[in-house]
């Protein structure tokens, strides 16, 4: 943890509380759904809530000598602290580890990419991951990095690993829902002296812990599953060792993407209701892969948890607690025919994202940026019960044929 950070930003001098579920020694006796709800909480303080309201600060009373935690407002903030601490806790239970939280995902994969690389180095990015990391390898091409790319599935990128400064896996990837075998690839990486930084946004740390994996940084997006709601965007980067977060802090401090205090309350609060959300989201998507798999009309229907998905058998062995993820993707016949399904669906809304307790879906070639089929769909499951989201899908899907 940050040495520097107070338990209780209302009494910087509140010790931490002692027995912290969550904390190293802690978690082998709690479960997931305990931990999120207490992740974070400061000493409790009477008369005070449990999860102190945002901070909002630009600034902070500095008399004397310019010590921290708390100077100016793009170094630290007390909201970020107590948020670091949860996701800090939820990411490595068993072993410290410290997190740094940005203003988005896309803040949080730059904050790695850019911090660690130099012009001369080489990277290994999958050509299957997010659409937008399109842009960090322009960006890192611009600059002079050798950029090499392959696809997550069976563990492709191994091969390009050779004389790499860092290697980059989104597992599962999105929106294909390939997975790649982080053990074996880390194994790989450290034969070579690479780092290894794991995009864990689609599993959240309740789903998968790449740093208990072996990976050097496990990056997020809050915007999607950890924060749930669709109403923040955030990202954030956790690591072990303190001379990497050294370095993601001083790039934070440097491109000043930080995140609001709202914005940081609200993702705290909403951790509370993580396990419940992520268990609900994969019985979805397990049911509703299922129900999809009985349509003609429906192919290449993917999800990590159907027992004879190409994913299945790596993702068992890394994924926790059978929390294989919200996001089902397939693919209709065509354009016209995937747009007159979307137009049908009564419970789900037509949107781009995933994570969220309301379902979404959407063509998603119509970004233009994923090599997928036209007719290709991701689908987001929400928390509504699960029968009655087959049923909207069954009904959309004879509406549409
Ligand atoms: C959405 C997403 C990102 C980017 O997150 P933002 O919060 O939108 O910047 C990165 N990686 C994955 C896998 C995502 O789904």
């Amino acid at each position: 943890m940050d040495a520097q950070a107070p338990g209780n930003p209302d009494r910087p001098d509140a010790p931490d509380r002692g027995g912290n579920p969550g904390r190293p020694g802690d978690h082998d006796r709690l479960g997931d759904g305990t931990r999120v709800v207490r992740a974070g909480l400061p000493e409790p303080v009477p008369h005070r809530p449990a999860l102190p309201g945002p901070v909002f600060a630009a600034h902070y009373h500095l008399p004397g000598d310019p010590v921290g935690p708390y100077t100016y407002g793009r170094e630290q903030n007390p909201t970020w602290t107590l948020l670091e601490r949860a996701i800090s806790e939820l990411e490595s239970p068993g072993e410290d580890c410290d997190t740094t939280v940005f203003a988005s995902g896309m803040a949080a994969i730059s904050a790695v990419l850019l911090s660690q690389v130099r012009a001369g180095d080489a990277v290994v990015l999958p050509d299957d991951g997010y659409q937008a990391l399109a842009l960090v390898r322009e960006r890192l091409t611009a600059y002079g990095v050798e950029v090499r790319t392959a696809p997550t599935a069976g563990d492709a990128q191994a091969a390009l690993l050779p004389g790499a400064r860092l290697l980059w896996l989104e597992t599962p990837c999105n929106p294909g829902l390939d997975v790649c075998d982080i053990r074996r690839l880390v194994a790989a990486a450290r034969a070579e002296g690479a780092l290894v930084a794991v995009d864990n946004t689609l599993a959240t740390p309740l789903g998968q812990r790449p740093l208990e994996l072996g990976a050097d940084f496990s990056v997020s997006s809050g915007t999607k599953a950890l924060t749930g709601h669709g109403d923040v965007l955030l990202g954030h980067v956790s690591c072990r060792a303190p001379e990497l977060t050294a370095a993601v802090r001083q790039w934070r401090r440097t491109a000043g993407a930080v995140p609001g205090p709202m914005e940081s309350w609200l993702a705290h609060r909403s951790l509370a209701t993580l396990r419940l959300r992520v268990d609900q989201q994969a019985a979805g998507a397990l049911a509703l892969a299922r129900a999809l798999r009985e349509r003609p009309e429906v192919t290449g229907v993917r999800h990590p948890g159907l027992p004879d998905d190409p994913a299945h058998a790596v993702a068992r062995r890394q994924m926790r607690a059978g929390r294989y993820g919200c996001v089902v993707s397939f693919t209709l016949p065509d354009r016209a025919h995937a747009e007159r399904f979307l137009g049908a669906l009564r419970l789900v809304d037509e949107a781009t994202s995933f994570g969220g307790v309301r379902s979404t879906a959407e063509r998603r070639g119509r970004w233009g940026g994923d090599a997928v089929p036209e007719g290709f769909i991701r689908f987001s499951v929400g928390v509504e019960d699960p029968a009655d989201l087959v049923a909207d899908v069954r009904r959309a899907l004879d509406a549409a044929g």
